[in-house]
């Protein structure tokens, strides 16, 4: 079989309208994504490793403004970002993930440095901003993280006495030397309470990986993604019901419906390169990029039918 390799990015889901969203804005997202498909599927080309390309993808988008990660962190109710983020190599299986932690520019390189250069899977708030440091990772002042976008979001959220989120980042890759890696990072939700932790740095919640079975990267209400353990429910959808990638990623959409509640959206990449956009919002900001095929990109759900699904 040819080798292949591919990855899959997210920008976050969310129920807006074509009319909500300016042209300009939706241009903005769409060169947003492409400049992070671009940084890891540069990687994967010239035969560079999953993990590496996952990473280099979601630092773009944690260095765009416009997306909820690093630098576009949403705001907690007490004016504060704070950052939740997880790795996870499919190889090894091992994974590294932190969460409530501030100040640092990319919480994905500092969720990889927990993994690979601590005794532990994942650290804390001040613990974490510490452990940045010793590693010579780079810090920015809180005003980095301020944007006139974030401050409105949490004026209005304040006023309405709702806590809400959207535009968490991800990626899931599969490289030409069969291995399978996911990442996800997000500054949580608008207005959310200080300390308070989703689902993205939770292994088997907003992301997982293993080279036999599947990479998944997850975003939507942490609180419900997390009592479904999503990420983790379509890798044992697959290993232990034995289903495709499209039939499990439906089931893990809908399992527990009843008793949980929330948008549960993710992407997942199979080792044979199988890519599965699942979401149940009005628009998911995603894309995809196989071996030097032409770039899938899109937006809204009505552009569902021109990604190729399975083969
Ligand atoms: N899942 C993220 C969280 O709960 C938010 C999101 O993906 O929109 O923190």
């Amino acid at each position: 079989m040819e080798n292949k390799w591919v990855i899959a990015i997210h920008g976050g889901a969310e129920n807006q309208s074509k009319e909500e969203l300016s042209e300009t804005k939706q241009a903005a997202y769409e060169q947003g994504l492409e400049n992070a498909l671009m940084a890891g599927w540069h990687i994967l080309k010239n035969g560079g490793n999953a993990l590496d390309a996952v990473e280099a993808a979601v630092n773009s988008m944690e260095n765009n403004p416009l997306f909820n990660a690093g630098k576009g962190g949403s705001l907690t109710s007490a004016h504060t970002t704070e950052f939740d983020a997880a790795i996870m190599d499919g190889k090894t299986m091992q994974a590294g993930a932190v969460a409530g932690v501030q100040h640092v520019k990319n919480p994905i390189t500092l969720a990889r440095a927990v993994m690979e250069q601590s005794k532990h899977v994942m650290l804390v708030g001040p613990g974490a901003e510490e452990f940045a440091r010793d590693h010579h990772l780079e810090l920015k002042a809180d005003a980095y993280f301020l944007t006139d976008e974030k401050e409105k979001s949490l004026k209005e959220a304040k006023k309405e006495a709702s806590v809400t989120g959207h535009d968490t980042v991800g990626a899931v890759a599969l490289d030409m030397h069969g291995n399978l890696a996911a990442a996800t990072s997000t500054g949580g939700l608008v207005n959310q309470l200080p300390g308070r932790v989703g689902d993205s740095p939770i292994i088997g919640s907003g992301v997982y990986a293993n080279n036999d079975v599947v990479a998944v990267s997850c975003t939507g209400d942490g609180e419900g993604i997390m009592r479904s353990n999503v990420a983790h429910e379509v890798y044992a959808l697959m290993k232990y019901k034995g289903l495709p990638l499209k039939e499990a990623a439906k089931e893990a959409m809908t399992i527990y419906r009843d008793r949980i509640e929330g948008d549960r959206n993710f992407i997942a990449v199979d080792p044979t390169g199988n890519v599965e956009f699942s979401f149940e919002t009005s628009l998911m900001f995603r894309a995809c990029k196989r071996n030097d095929e032409p770039t899938y990109l899109a937006l809204w759900r009505e552009e569902e039918d021109s990604w190729e699904k399975e083969e």
